[in-house]
């Protein structure tokens, strides 16, 4: 029998308890309250230093560790979110700090002591895969966290060591995840998070089913987070499939792509004096990194032998080229190795070489969302860029389509356009 100083006690405590439990509540509460609010004000909450966030302590040494001080504006505004568990959608274009917000949020939720996969993150290209992977790594370094890059074009045999030897997170494209699910070579039954990258794109490149396949065979009610540039109707879809009341989070597009980026046109005439022009602007294009956009893998590598013939030195990358090669090409324009990069439009998502500050479209892209993307390669994170288009005599009317779409003024290109950069 209890005593009366213990039953006392015991119904003191339960009373704490319970008023503990109340204030909680209303915490819980008011905080759900705050971010429904944001929802409808888009962007009203926001958390502008990394150390008012309430994230883990060697998380943060990470994240200054990494470079960075202060958090972007989407960094300000969805990291929180993300943290509180809540589903959410970030709406934002690439350049602006999005692969930080994915890992900084799974690096809080994750338990790091336990040495198995937590989060998947997809992404619909190797490299994009491979660089999320490079960031987790570098941010989650004091928390000794490792992530590891499940990517098609590599032996299945390495993922599976890798996979093995244990991971908390796995950044990868669809179809090796699938694959390696299908296979029971990673174990999902751990996975809270999983991560959407780019959407918009996976979805315009039909990884649709893939996404679905991947989605059944995940733990139920697992926290879903959503990175997309744009919300066209496929990628509503999915967060009504997919997604519990998500968090909404847009960074106006005018906020985002444009600033720090001038961008100019040629008039280049004809398709046949499009070489010419390029050749003429090769110097400016060799004193910075220069990514060079063209529309088929065939171009890229026709330009490329046209270039290499007139003794100019390019490196070029489209997605039919084994993987070992495309990596090889990165790094080294990574590096700085290689300055200029002719490239298809799997370098037009996502891919971050600060150094980069021209972007030249030697063919105009095939639709309009590809246009910010290509041109966003430069100008990254707020620093200053230039992009210069060719357009041919018929391509007026799209080159004022791209600038009613994004209102802006693309001039015609200037004699003294290397102040720009
Ligand atoms: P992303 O949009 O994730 O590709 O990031 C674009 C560039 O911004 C990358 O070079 C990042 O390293 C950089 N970056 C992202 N967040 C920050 C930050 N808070 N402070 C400084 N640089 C950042």
């Amino acid at each position: 029998m209890p005593t009366d100083n213990e039953l006392f006690s015991s119904s003191s405590a339960s009373k704490e308890d319970k008023k503990k439990k109340k204030k909680k509540k209303k915490k819980r509460k008011k905080y759900d309250d705050d971010i429904n609010n944001n929802v409808k004000n888009n962007n009203n909450m926001s958390v502008k230093k990394f150390e008012k966030m309430g994230l883990k302590e060697d998380l943060l040494r990470g994240i200054f560790a990494f470079g960075f001080r202060k958090p972007s504006a989407i960094q300000q505004r969805a990291i929180v979110p993300i943290m509180s568990g809540r589903d959410v959608i970030a709406q934002s274009q690439s350049g602006t700090g999005k692969t930080a917000v994915m890992c900084i949020g799974s690096l809080q939720n994750m338990n790091e002591r336990k040495r198995n996969v937590q989060v998947i993150i997809l992404s619909p290209t190797r490299e994009l895969a491979e660089q999320t992977t490079a960031v987790m790594n570098g941010i989650g370094d004091l928390m000794n966290v490792k992530c590891h890059a499940c990517i098609g074009g590599k032996q299945i045999g390495s993922d599976t060591k890798a996979l093995q030897k244990g991971v908390h997170v796995v950044s990868g494209t669809p179809g090796r995840l699938l694959d390696m699910i299908r296979r029971r070579l990673l174990d999902t039954k751990n996975i809270k998070m999983m991560v959407v990258d780019e959407a918009d794109e996976m979805l315009q490149k039909g990884l649709k089913e893939q996404i679905y396949d991947i989605y059944r065979n995940v733990p139920r009610g697992l926290q879903i987070v959503l990175i997309s540039a744009t919300m066209p109707k496929d990628v509503l879809e999915m967060t009504d499939e997919f997604m519990e009341k998500p968090i909404s989070i847009l960074v106006k597009q005018e906020n985002v792509s444009l600033t720090g980026i001038s961008q100019f046109y040629i008039a280049v005439g004809k398709e046949e004096w499009k070489f010419d022009t390029l050749c003429d602007i090769y110097d400016m294009a060799n004193v910075t990194q220069t990514v060079i956009f063209v529309n088929t893998r065939k171009k890229v590598e026709w330009l490329s032998k046209q270039l290499k013939d007139n003794n100019f030195l390019v490196s070029s990358i489209h997605g039919k080229m084994p993987q070992k090669e495309r990596d090889k090409i990165t790094s080294e324009f990574r590096s700085g190795k290689s300055r200029v990069l002719i490239a298809t439009d799997i370098w037009g998502r996502g891919i971050d070489v600060q150094q980069v500050s021209l972007v030249v479209c030697y063919d105009l892209p095939s639709n309009l969302e590809l246009y910010i993307h290509r041109i966003g390669r430069s100008g990254r994170f707020g620093r200053k860029g230039v992009a210069i288009n060719f357009v041919k005599n018929d391509e007026i009317k799209l080159l004022e389509s791209i600038e009613r779409h994004y209102s802006i003024d693309i001039k015609e290109m200037p004699s003294n356009i290397t102040d720009y950069l």
